[in-house]
């Protein structure tokens, strides 16, 4: 029902591991040439290697700090000269240090601005040129339901830079609509990545209550909704965002879900 996908390609930011590379492994089963992007080399290459022998498709790789406006340009530079132009831009890579409010300092907050906020918009003002020669370029980001809809506590700066990037994707999505691109987002719940699983039992199974599903979302769950804002029959939704989380924002009180 959905026009083929094969041959396009994709910039995947924090593809080497987590949600990334369920991303780069879903765009990568849609038949998309998909280029991973994160500062650890070896953790880049242990990912493509994964993802090629999983897929058999061509993925690529580019070392690079997405807080670094050069490196966001070295990304795109690299996506077309590997694939010879772009038409989706999956902007992932994210930081979510925890620090309470008490002890935040300004260079906490610049981390996580640097990479979250400035990271995402000038990746997206990097790849505007070969996204439009596209014809039908795609941004999506990946948000939070944290700082969107939600709060947790020792992440009021990673939720502050979530729902920036929110703020961000309604602006770019009206200025660049004459130009066939849209932009939105998705908004994961609770997924189980090997950041979360450092966090431990206690956090996973405090988690999996609060969710009506009771389990944590998967990387691909996260893959499949941005795949279907890359189709082309997703061309009329710019400025959106979904929320993919198991139901986890919808309960008013624990108590809707006692019993079920
Ligand atoms: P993760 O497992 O820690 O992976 C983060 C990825 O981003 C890695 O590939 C990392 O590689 C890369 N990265 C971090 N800083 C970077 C930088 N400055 N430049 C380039 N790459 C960078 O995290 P995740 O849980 O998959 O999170 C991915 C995205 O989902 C983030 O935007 C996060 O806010 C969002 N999210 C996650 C969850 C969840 O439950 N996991 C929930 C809601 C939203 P290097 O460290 O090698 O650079």
């Amino acid at each position: 029902m959905f026009t083929p996908l094969t041959g396009r390609s994709v910039v995947v930011t924090g593809g080497s591991k987590g949600i990334g590379k369920g991303i780069a492994r879903v765009f990568a089963r849609a038949g998309f040439q998909v280029l991973l992007a994160a500062r650890d080399e070896a953790s880049l290459a242990t990912a493509a290697a994964d993802l090629r022998e999983e897929t058999g498709g061509r993925i690529e790789t580019v070392a690079a700090d997405v807080s670094l406006v050069a490196d966001c340009r070295r990304i795109a530079e690299t996506a077309l000269e590997r694939f010879g132009g772009i038409d989706v831009l999956c902007a992932n890579a994210g930081v979510f240090p925890e620090k309470p409010l008490t002890e935040m300092t300004e260079q906490d907050v610049d981390t996580v601005f640097d990479c979250n906020v400035k990271g995402t918009m000038f990746m997206v003002q990097a790849c505007l040129p070969a996204l439009e020669a596209s014809g039908h370029g795609r941004v999506v980001i990946t948000s939070s339901i944290t700082g969107p809809i939600t709060g947790y506590p020792g992440w009021s700066h990673y939720g502050a830079s979530k729902a920036a990037q929110l703020g961000f994707l309604r602006t770019a999505a009206i200025e660049l609509a004459p130009r066939g691109i849209t932009v939105n987002a998705v908004l994961p719940g609770n997924i189980a990545t090997e950041g979360l699983a450092d966090m431990g039992d206690d956090y996973r199974r405090g988690m999996e209550a609060a969710i009506p599903q009771r389990r944590l979302g998967a990387v691909e769950d996260i893959g499949y909704a941005a795949l279907f804002f890359a189709t082309d029959e997703a061309g009329y939704v710019t400025g959106q965002s979904m929320v993919v989380d198991g139901g986890q924002i919808l309960p008013e009180s624990p108590a809707a879900l006692e019993g079920i």
